[in-house]
């Protein structure tokens, strides 16, 4: 496989564990995201993950609901621990397994390492695949602001935000059938045209620190192989309209 990145950022929504379901993890959706990440951990990349927990809970709904929102995100975060557990027991279940570290920003020993920057570079340049949970370990901020703080933290030359949408649009491809998908964009235009990327904290972090973010599909099987091989999927955010 001719790759065009060395070590990445796979920011994994928590409802792109869910499947068809409304809520929780769906096994087979699991099972087939770990064989996409074995395939590419295999052909030498570095990967770390951050996965998010709105499959489980988020903490804005729970403020909504009349919950103190630092409490109701602290719970957010504890939800992503258990989505990073999941799918590190299914990296780790593959018939070829991949060997995986937990570490999350919360400690909790019994389960998973704290996170430290250098023991999560050093578990990467030994080629296991670390995946970071209980996102930033500060409330009100969200995984995709992990992912761009982590991603700067480990040196990453990109972040893969993989989702359920096929990249950014110029207007909601719901509502409006003539929406165009955005093939390259620029982090100016972004902010210009007040796309929705990610959230305005994290997209500044990746601005500010040169990080591109390549936005694809994740239920489209192959598409983790075809973004670390630079192929153009979704849409690439960077700083400036490089063909990816
Ligand atoms: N969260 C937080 N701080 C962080 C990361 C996450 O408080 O640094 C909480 C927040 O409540 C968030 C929840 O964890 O709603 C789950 O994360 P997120 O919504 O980003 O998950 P995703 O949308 O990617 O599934």
């Amino acid at each position: 496989m001719n790759v065009k990145y060395k070590r990445i950022l796979l920011k994994l929504s928590g409802e792109a564990l869910m499947g068809d379901r409304s809520f929780g993890i769906d096994p087979a959706i699991v099972q087939s995201i770990s064989l996409e990440i074995a395939e590419i951990v295999r052909s030498g990349v570095e990967v770390a993950i951050v996965v998010g927990g709105g499959n489980i809970f988020r903490g804005m709904q729970g403020a909504a609901a009349g919950m103190d929102r630092a409490t109701a995100d602290y719970i957010g975060m504890i939800a992503t621990v258990m989505n990073a557990l999941t799918l590190q027991d299914a990296l780790e279940h593959l018939d070829d397994p991949i060997q995986t570290r937990v570490l999350t920003a919360i400690a909790m020993q019994e389960v998973a390492e704290p996170y430290i920057r250098r023991r999560a570079i050093r578990h990467l340049e030994n080629k296991l695949v670390v995946i970071f949970g209980a996102g930033s370990g500060n409330p009100f901020f969200t995984t995709d602001t992990t992912a761009a703080l982590r991603g700067a933290e480990i040196n990453a030359e990109v972040i893969f935000k993989a989702t359920r949408v096929d990249g950014i649009y110029d207007s909601d491809p719901k509502l409006n059938p003539d929406a165009k998908r955005y093939q390259h964009l620029t982090y100016d235009r972004v902010l210009a045209d007040d796309l929705r990327v990610m959230d305005i904290t994290a997209f500044t972090l990746c601005k500010e620190n040169n990080i591109p973010i390549v936005v694809f599909d994740l239920c489209v099987p192959g598409n983790i192989r075809r973004a670390v091989m630079g192929e153009s999927i979704g849409t690439y955010v960077g700083g400036s309209c490089e063909v990816n």
